[in-house]
């Protein structure tokens, strides 16, 4: 009765306004659910491949090849299967593709129909989410701590920032404490920006958090977090974490910090440690991601060795990319003790879950991800308590493809 009689999927939209699939799943029995896949835009170009249409329409972001994979290639070669069967529906589709990065079939399309396996996995065993992602993975369901991305830059802003998220992660003993003083201080942020700069510096990025206009130095933008998390009442509860996304503004081995501008100001990979070093004494900086460019093991391991003593955690994005055998040469160099768990940058939940169990067996911690273009999607929530996985990321406490995620961990916490 568990065997999958219907697949349909569709193009809808993401959070930014981008092409992207929704996809339904029916079973014999008539169960039924959906899943849609979210879109990152400072991807690594190590990342599964993302399949678009390249036509005019839609700026060449049109999702209907990968859509017409879905029902003429995917679908034929699933239907008849036990949706229970998660690892070996994943493992099909992966042969399907035959690419190493799943060019051929698309890791949206396969991503798509990977998450809505395990949903209906979930249903038909009278489960919930998070239980059976503990059951796939071998893991002990557990809520995770939340990173905020309340200050924009980098790729997912208008503005001048170079570095691309400036998080802040409470530190209250409990999921729903965090979440509520995060918004507490995201209000207030928004509030001293306002009367500070004027209203346009409340404008947003992608992932919800502010995109001031006129800042582009980092200790300045941390300035305004500290500020902000003292006068919400929160001051030495808040933690604070760095994407620095740097492989978006490397150029010619170095890093350019007016990408953005036009104004050339280039810093050296050793210049670019010695900022780290100066904001990791003077601000509770905890974490941070992709200091250094993509391909760039070797100073990544140079600043995890610094800063491990410290107790701030190195994380692999676009250095890892979610691909066993990136973490795997990260575990080899030691270049990171963190790692960043995006599920569409390697395409199916079964490898997803691959890449976290290497991290965990090198002792890193695991932060899950959402992406900049997001759905109101919410598997990674339960995919981030199911794997017992220590910290996420979903953006700003605020917009509704973000907190959507958020207000499903204060769900699960109830239950848990
Ligand atoms: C990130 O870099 O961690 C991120 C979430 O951004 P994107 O989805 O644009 O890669
Ligand atoms: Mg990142």
């Amino acid at each position: 009765m568990s065997i999958i009689q219907k697949i349909h999927a569709r193009e809808i939209l993401d959070s930014r306004g981008n092409p992207t699939i929704e996809l339904e799943m029916v079973l014999a029995n008539g169960m039924k659910a959906w899943s849609s896949v979210p879109s990152g835009a400072s991807t690594g170009i190590h990342e599964a491949h993302e399949l678009r249409d390249g036509e005019d329409r839609m700026n060449g972001k049109g999702v209907r090849k990968a859509i017409q994979n879905i029902h003429d290639i995917i679908a034929p070669a699933i239907i008849g299967m036990d949706v229970q069967k998660q690892a070996e529906i994943d493992q099909k589709m992966i042969e399907l593709d035959g690419t190493e990065n799943k060019s051929q079939l698309g890791a949206n399309a396969i991503l798509a129909v990977s998450l809505v396996i395990a949903r209906l996995g979930v249903m038909v065993q009278g489960k919930k989410l998070y239980q059976y992602i503990a059951e796939l993975s071998g893991q002990q369901a557990k809520m995770t701590r939340p990173f905020f991305n309340i200050i924009n830059g980098g790729k997912h802003a208008g503005n001048e920032l170079a570095f691309q998220e400036f998080m802040i992660s409470p530190n209250l003993g409990s999921f729903s404490k965090n979440y509520f003083a995060a918004a507490e201080v995201y209000v207030q942020l928004k509030k001293d920006l306002k009367e500070t700069f004027g209203g346009v510096a409340t404008l947003l990025g992608d992932e919800g958090g502010f995109a001031p206009d006129h800042l582009n130095d980092v200790e300045a933008t941390l300035d305004l977090l500290m500020e902000a998390i003292r006068k919400a009442g929160y001051e030495g509860q808040v933690d604070i974490a760095l994407d620095v996304a740097a492989s978006e503004f490397y150029q010619d081995g170095m890093y350019n910090f007016g990408f953005k501008s036009g104004k050339d100001d280039m810093k050296t990979s050793g210049e670019m440690i010695a900022l780290y070093e100066t904001i990791v004494e003077k601000y509770p900086i905890i974490s941070i991601e992709d200091p250094f460019n993509q391909d760039d093991f070797e100073s990544f391991a140079q600043l995890r060795n610094t800063m491990e003593q410290k107790g701030v955690q190195i994380v692999g994005d676009d250095l890892t990319v979610t691909n066993t055998k990136r973490i795997q040469q990260a575990i080899e160099q030691k270049s990171c003790n963190a790692l960043l768990l995006k599920i569409n940058q390697i395409g199916t939940v079964s490898e997803a879950i691959e890449a976290f169990k290497l991290a965990k067996s090198d002792g890193w911690k695991v932060m899950v991800s959402h992406r900049s273009g997001e759905t109101t999607d919410d598997f990674i929530a339960d995919f981030a308590v199911g794997t017992g996985s220590e910290q996420v990321k979903f953006g700003a406490p605020a917009r509704g493809e973000r907190v959507v995620k958020y207000n499903r961990l204060l769900a699960i916490e109830e239950i848990l």
